[in-house]
């Protein structure tokens, strides 16, 4: 490498060669003139004088010019040797400049498309929308690659396809069904198969419609566990750069750090929305939703349930076939009512239930059918014999909750005092009836039930 230094100081000789040469010139023709001259006088006279004085004169100067050309020609090849040098390390710095520009401008890429990956899953507040920006990423990290993304299913035994793109609408469809029998989940690191022919394919890669591929397959993990894998194809011996298979590293490494938190939430969310025991709704999230139902739901009807002399089966079968008890009878409520009915354990061995878009006289069929399968589920169980009481109401539009509870408590401890299990229904005119008769019991909700009837 040619320092300042050198070629300040190159510069420099240069300068002073070419102004030394004729100054050394010109001293030398002073110097040698006269002594020329007289040995020319000395050696010959008139005219002949002169020659003889200018011979000597250019047998001296001639040899004298020939070394100061030398030398010059000397000069200059070792200044152009140096400049030849500076124009090779110039050329190699552009050269270098350009190659980590093209770096710096691939790392830029690479943030912005980190950056903006990561604000769009911050925003994404459900798995659905999760996996809408991963499949957008697929197309902006390999548009034209097919790509999906296969994750654990609850039981970690089985791989579904949760995301999958395709140019021409054909996803990579990967055969593996399990996390283990993926070799990039099981190895948990990116593997990539130049050719689904070569000996050491990943074997799911083979016998594919598309016949020979290449793949690259990144393990995505959630909460420290690999739990699946993203995986693209495209056609055989053709090398991903790998600013791509980064792209695709981050997505996976983000968008499991992504669904892991979602899940944490959803599960705390549920611990704090659940009974402990029964696994049902508790009291604040039941009131919660209840107040959520929409409009178009409406009317609600809405019972209260109380089983029957429980204190009893707890004195005499112990506290745990107590606790059995409740599960079984959460279990025969969750199972023979509608997934969108909303259960709640309400405390101890009371049980709030809430029916949206449901007649009152729906509802009473629904809990009869629930008396008769507690019935059987018991026997089943292999439990001490226990029923449950029921007071029915149905909910006005607007009203509170404590209001068309407090209703339903009415119709419920009338139950309880007309001898207990059985479902009793409490209109809004404060009349209750027993809803062990279908017949009387739409008579009563048609009106035309005497008050002497009503009980
Ligand atoms: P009734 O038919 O009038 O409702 O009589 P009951 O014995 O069911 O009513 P009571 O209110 O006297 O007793 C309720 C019992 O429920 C008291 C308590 O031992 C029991 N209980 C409340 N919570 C739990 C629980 O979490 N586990 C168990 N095993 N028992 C519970
Ligand atoms: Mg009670
Ligand atoms: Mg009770």
């Amino acid at each position: 490498m040619v320092t300042e230094e050198e070629w300040s100081g190159e510069v420099a000789r240069s300068k002073r060669f070419r102004l030394l040469s004729p100054v050394i010139a010109l001293g030398a023709f002073a110097l040698i003139f006269v002594p020329c001259m007289i040995a020319g006088n000395a050696i010959a006279s008139g005219v002949a004088s002169y020659l003889v004085s200018v011979g000597l004169l250019m047998a001296v100067m001639l040899p004298l010019a020939f070394v100061l050309v030398i030398l010059g020609e000397r000069q200059q090849r070792l200044t152009d040797a140096k400049i030849q040098r500076l124009n090779a390390e110039l050329t190699e710095a552009i050269a270098s400049a350009d190659h980590e520009a093209v770096i710096r401008d691939s790392q830029v890429q690479r943030q912005r498309f980190e950056s903006r990956l990561a604000n769009a899953l911050d925003m994404a507040e459900g798995e659905p929308e999760v996996i809408d920006v991963i499949e957008r990423s697929f197309g902006a990290v390999l548009p034209d690659a097919p790509a999906e993304l296969l994750l654990a299913d609850n039981s970690h035994a089985h791989l579904v396809r949760m995301a999958a793109v395709g140019p021409d609408g054909e996803p990579p469809s990967c055969g593996v069904d399990s996390p283990d029998r993926c070799p990039a989940a099981r190895r948990a690191q990116i593997q990539v198969f130049g050719d689904s022919d070569d000996l050491d394919a990943c074997p799911k890669l083979r016998n594919r419609p598309q016949g020979r591929i290449s793949a690259l397959c990144v393990p995505v993990s959630i909460m420290g566990r690999t739990v699946g894998v993203i995986h693209a194809t495209g056609r055989p011996e053709v090398e991903v750069e790998d600013d791509r298979v980064d792209d695709l590293a981050t997505l996976a490494k983000l968008a499991g750090a992504r669904i892991g938190l979602l899940r944490v939430m959803a599960e705390t969310q549920l611990q704090a929305s659940t009974d402990t025991l029964t696994g049902l709704l508790n009291r604040r999230a039941f009131s919660e939703q209840v107040a959520a139902v929409p409009a178009h739901l409406h009317p609600i009807a809405v019972a209260m349930a109380d089983l029957d002399h429980f204190k009893t089966l707890n004195d005499t079968y112990g506290h745990e076939t107590g606790d059995r008890a409740l599960r079984l009878f959460a279990r025969v409520l969750r199972d023979s009512l509608r997934g969108s009915d909303l259960v709640s354990r309400y405390g101890g061995e009371e049980f709030a239930i809430a029916f949206p878009d449901c007649s009152a006289l729906d509802a009473v069929r629904a809990l009869n059918t629930v008396r008769a399968q507690l019935d059987a589920a018991v026997t089943v169980g292999g439990l001490p014999k226990f029923t449950c009481s029921f007071g029915i109401t149905n909910a006005e539009p607007g009203e509170e909750l404590t209001i068309i509870l407090r209703r339903a408590d009415g119709a419920l401890m009338t139950a309880k005092s007309q001898g207990r299990d059985r479902v009793v229904l409490h209109d809004a005119a404060g009349a209750t009836t027993s809803a062990d008769e279908e017949p009387r019991l739409e008579s009563f909700l048609n009106g035309q039930l005497s008050p002497a009837d009503r009980s």
